[in-house]
């Protein structure tokens, strides 16, 4: 209501301010963030960019601490603390088998993030293996595929669930023969709008292809099981499940993950490596896990991820779906209220989302607009094309290529002119 009484001014006069305010020194921030507004003024801080990467929870940080002081090499040392982080990181992997509801026989790897675990899996993926993706994907969904030399196939936006699994039946059903790989969203990172996966996944398996989840968005929101949606893999990021950054996962069959090459070359992956009489150097890599995890491990990062899963599964998911809804509830109507703001939707309102949501305002510049919520109110939004360029564009309705640096927001320097961006809220637990 206070933003809808002051648009398109904003209280300090009407000129948003473009640029963050500096930054406080770390010190001085404390558990709850106060920042300063341009008035000057000091007010707690709205985090609403879950979505990009949520806040560690005090329960990880305090896993972490606990362990820190102690940790020691993995798979590598005879020593107790070597003992002791094998054992935490091999439990660390359990708990994220649990946590993902996986079959006899899955695996799981750490990873990076999303990004690498995808990148990872376009490198297993057999050759000549045809993947198809929704161009609504996140580019870490979208790219890798090409990137790994695999042909793709992209699929229009759908406008609606149903068109979505009548475009991939269509799709499959003229694929010529060969192994075949869906890479699909199961929460838009743009929109929060939940896509229908279990019948996306049961339509691939009936034309004999594979799917991949990318759970970035939907893992920190939703309970996941892998056994249930049948889905082959899942990725998912620590940094945005309450874990700090540098550690995720790729988890699923192992059978094209055990035939591929190394996703890295060198320690830990190797079984036996020996100079041959002919001067070459053979090598044996392992099976399982161990075959993608090269290089010591990130075993603060998997821990992190495994306290989160923990802490996740123990706050249980039914309550905090719940508290989301409300919520998002409460988020919608807000802005429902504001006749110059238009919700994106790719599956029309009202339609199932987790906490993410993006929105333009009439008349004013997307950055401009995130901008001025920062300054003036101390609300800490997102604003750009969120790394799903031609999404943000089918959904503004705009085919105008952005220049746009690290996913970002275009320039920003032009407030009044029709937005090429948009803004993000998101939340979580
Ligand atoms: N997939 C989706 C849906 C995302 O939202 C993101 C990040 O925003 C990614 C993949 C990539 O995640 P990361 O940057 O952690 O690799």
């Amino acid at each position: 209501t206070t933003l809808a009484s002051t648009l398109p001014q904003t209280p300090s006069g009407g000129t948003p301010v473009a640029r963050p305010l500096p930054c406080a020194p770390l010190a001085v921030l404390g558990r709850d963030v106060q920042v300063p507004l341009a008035s000057g003024e000091k007010v707690g801080y709205a985090a609403l960019d879950y979505a990009a990467s949520s806040p560690a929870l005090q329960r990880v940080w305090d896993d972490v601490a606990a362990y820190a002081p102690y940790y020691g090499s993995v798979h590598r040392g005879a020593g107790y603390l070597s003992q002791l982080s094998t054992d935490l990181f091999e439990q660390s992997r359990r708990t994220v088998a649990e946590f993902l509801d996986l079959r006899e026989g899955d695996q799981v790897v750490f990873t990076r993030a999303t990004t690498d675990s995808l990148n990872l899996l376009a490198g297993a993926v057999p050759a000549g293996t045809r993947v198809f993706a929704f161009e609504t994907e996140h580019h870490a969904s979208l790219l890798p595929w090409a990137h790994a030399g695999l042909e793709v196939r992209y699929l229009a936006a759908p406008r609606s669930r149903a068109e979505a699994v009548a475009a991939l039946d269509a799709a499959l059903a003229e694929a010529p023969e060969g192994p075949k790989l869906l890479c699909v969203t199961g929460a838009s990172n743009v929109t929060g709008e939940l896509w229908p996966v279990a019948a996306l996944t049961e339509t691939a398996h009936r034309h004999g292809a594979r799917v991949v989840l990318d759970a970035a968005q939907l893992a920190p929101h939703h309970r996941v099981s892998v056994r249930e949606s049948g889905v082959d893999w899942i990725a998912f990021s620590g940094h945005k499940l309450y874990a700090p950054f540098g550690a995720g996962v790729l988890a699923g069959r192992s059978d094209w993950l055990d035939a591929a090459e190394p996703y890295l070359a060198g320690g830990g992956a190797t079984r036996t490596v020996a100079r041959e009489t002919d001067g070459s150097v053979a090598v044996q890599w392992h099976t399982g896990p161990a075959r993608h995890e090269a290089g010591s491990p990130n075993v603060i990062g998997a821990y992190a991820i495994a306290s989160a899963c923990r802490a996740l599964t123990e706050a249980g998911f039914e309550a905090l779906e719940a508290r989301e809804q409300r919520l998002i509830d409460r988020l919608t109507a807000g802005l429902a209220e504001i006749p110059q703001v238009k919700v994106l939707n790719l599956f029309g309102p009202g339609s199932a989302r987790v906490g993410v949501l993006s929105f333009v305002v009439q008349d004013w510049n997307s950055s401009h607009f995130s901008a001025a919520l920062s300054a003036e109110y101390g609300i800490g939004v997102r604003d750009g094309l969120f790394c799903a360029h031609p999404l943000v564009r089918t959904l503004l309705g705009d085919d105008t290529p952005a220049a746009d640096s690290a996913c970002g927001a275009p320039d920003a320097s032009l407030p009044g002119e029709r937005s090429l961006n948009a803004i993000r809220v998101s939340f979580g637990a």
